[in-house]
């Protein structure tokens, strides 16, 4: 009986982590899961993300109406969705009196473990700079009052980023800039400052030959600066993109193919891409996928203080 007992548990825990292994286990930091276009199907969508490994989704907050909408989500989901409170570059211009305050509350719940997604945008400028600046400067105040990690967006907007930064050197919490996009200078910068990079599926898009896959190839970024993300419903990794490199688009298995076919759009992205962007990244930066994974899922974890 002790025997034939013994062997049974032998057997489930080599299940368990065969399951591990077939499976990874990952955290997307950023997912704007408020977003119209779950609106019918957002069970499905969370579940088809954890089938794929996706164990934690952050559902990004750009405003006041989104960072509310990403809380009550994670009181529905909760263990699985965390979220995040700030006001975007783009809607800088929205900005009134009452904001701050009623960003504070937000984020003193638990469940939100950011201030963000804030910071500069000069690629687009649906905001002027001015107030651009003004508004992330608030919002880098308060993740210094409540301590709590920062989220940032920063497009065609280095310097000022980090200037506004530098004013606040000696008491900032953890940054994360998400969705990373700029140079190989611009990357070291960040690095430099102790700060984490957030990549997506732009990686498929990437054309300069100073950038994020560059980044990547040289082992500029150690793996306990990473971080990944799908930015869904953007951001659709395209694998088929004819400049992806052959032993990139060989790295993809099967099954993070199917979720990406199976669920994911141009149109509308899903958690469920993030085994394929991970993969990617591990091609690029000639690492087994489960090393990447498991390094960046532990980021995420460490940064962003998710339970286990
Ligand atoms: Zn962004």
């Amino acid at each position: 009986m002790a025997s034939s007992e013994t062997g049974t548990e032998a057997e489930n825990s080599t299940m368990a982590m065969q399951e591990c292994y077939e499976n990874y286990i990952i955290v997307d930091i950023g997912a704007n899961l408020t977003n119209k276009k779950y609106g019918r199907d957002l069970d499905s969508v969370i579940q088809r993300a954890k089938d794929a490994g996706v164990q934690k989704i952050m559902v990004t907050g750009a405003s006041i109406r989104t960072s509310r909408e990403a809380l009550r989500l994670t009181r529905i989901y909760p263990g699985t969705l965390y979220s995040t409170a700030g006001i975007h570059p783009h809607d800088a211009k929205s900005w009134t009196d009452g904001y701050l305050d009623e960003l504070r509350e937000i984020a003193l719940s638990p469940e939100c473990v950011a201030i963000g997604e804030c910071g500069l945008d000069y690629n687009r400028d649906f905001s002027p700079v001015d107030v651009q600046k003004e508004v992330f400067e608030t919002q880098v105040r308060l993740a210094c009052e409540l301590g709590k990690p920062l989220l940032l967006h920063e497009r065609d907007a280095h310097q000022d980023l980090l200037d506004i930064l530098n004013k606040y050197k000696d008491r900032l919490p953890s940054i994360v800039i998400h969705c990373f996009t700029g140079t190989c200078e611009q990357a070291q910068n960040y690095l430099e400052m102790g700060m984490y990079l957030g990549m997506t599926g732009y990686l498929c898009k990437d054309k300069s030959d100073n950038g994020i896959r560059k980044i990547l190839e040289d082992g500029l970024i150690p793996l306990d600066r990473l971080l990944v993300e799908t930015d869904s419903p953007f951001m659709y990794p395209n694998t088929r993109a004819s400049k992806l490199p052959a032993h990139v688009k060989e790295a993809l298995t099967e099954r993070s193919l199917t979720f990406l076919q199976r669920y994911c759009t141009f149109q509308r992205n899903e958690p469920c891409s993030l085994p394929a962007i991970v993969e990617m990244i591990a091609a690029f930066m000639k690492k087994p996928a489960e090393e990447v994974a498991l390094a960046t899922a532990f980021n995420a974890l460490k940064v962003f203080g998710l339970s286990q």
